[in-house]
């Protein structure tokens, strides 16, 4: 793959820091990443992975766009109210950067669809907004020996991980064996984010996945990021693979993908651990 005058002036800052280069910009035309959700999180992390040139951006979420959205969601405008937030996304990608390839997916997605979605690509991005989901996309993952990188966002606070359990690292499972029973932890839309939350999370999602892509730095895979807007502070903890763990652990007892009951039919983003 040749690039042509245009995209060497396009791509000319990266392309000349150290570990990114030429090979570095082709290994991005080359990467397929599945985004899920086209919200807080996904919304910052698709419009920087398109930026940076990520060949190929999947793009699901099966919600239309709503006014509330909009304080945080920035793949979407005032005139998107209405449309699939799926739909509104690949037009502001496609106008962000013409030569990412947006593959949209509006359907639910569950079980009987996840892994044959992902197979496609080489990284995922949970940018979901529900427990269902989260599990859903973790073992789908890890059926399908995928690099996730997950991120979560509740008031002023975010987290972030890498799961890569192929690699010999944890899974989400490995943290949490099961989704918290309904009601247990509040969701955004009961308890309220900052949009700046969601922007600082969902770009460190596409930081992270832009390394992992590029083979540089040190993953995030067994870390555990902590973010707290009002302090404005970073902590972290180190997380191993748990052996008991019903997914990944030495006697695992999940063999298949599990669809949990949707906790909340219009639950914006929850933090999915604290
Ligand atoms: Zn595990």
């Amino acid at each position: 793959m040749k690039f042509s005058d245009e995209q060497i002036h396009r791509y000319s800052r990266q392309m000349i820091l150290p570990g990114i280069g030429g090979k570095g910009q082709r290994k991005l035309a080359e990467a397929k990443v599945f985004i899920m959700g086209a919200g807080g999180l996904g919304s910052p992390a698709a419009l920087y992975l398109a930026a940076a040139g990520v060949g190929t951006i999947g793009l699901a979420d099966f919600d239309r766009v709503e006014l509330h959205n909009l304080q945080r969601q920035i793949l979407h405008r005032t005139p998107d109210v209405g449309l699939l937030k799926v739909e509104s996304g690949k037009k502001t990608l496609e106008s962000l950067n013409p030569e990412v390839r947006v593959q949209i997916y509006s359907e639910r997605i569950t079980s009987a669809n996840i892994r044959e979605i992902i197979r496609d690509y080489n990284h995922v991005l949970d940018g979901s907004d529900n427990f269902p989901t989260r599990f859903l996309v973790n073992d789908a993952c890890f059926f399908e020996k995928k690099t996730l990188i997950s991120g979560a966002i509740l008031r002023f606070d975010g987290q972030l991980s890498t799961f890569k359990p192929h690699a010999g690292g944890p899974c989400y499972r490995c943290l949490l064996s099961e989704p918290p029973p309904p009601g247990a932890v509040p969701s955004c839309q009961e308890a309220g984010v900052l949009g700046a939350v969601a922007g600082t999370i969902g770009l460190l999602q596409a930081n992270e996945a832009l390394k992992e892509i590029l083979g540089i730095g040190q993953s995030m895979a067994g870390r555990f990021l902590f973010f707290n807007a009002l302090s404005l502070t970073f902590s972290e903890a180190k997380i191993e693979k748990n052996p008991a763990c019903l997914l990944c652990g030495e006697n695992a007892t999940i063999q298949g993908l599990i669809d949990y009951a949707p906790t909340c039919p219009t639950q914006s983003s929850s933090l999915a651990l604290s």
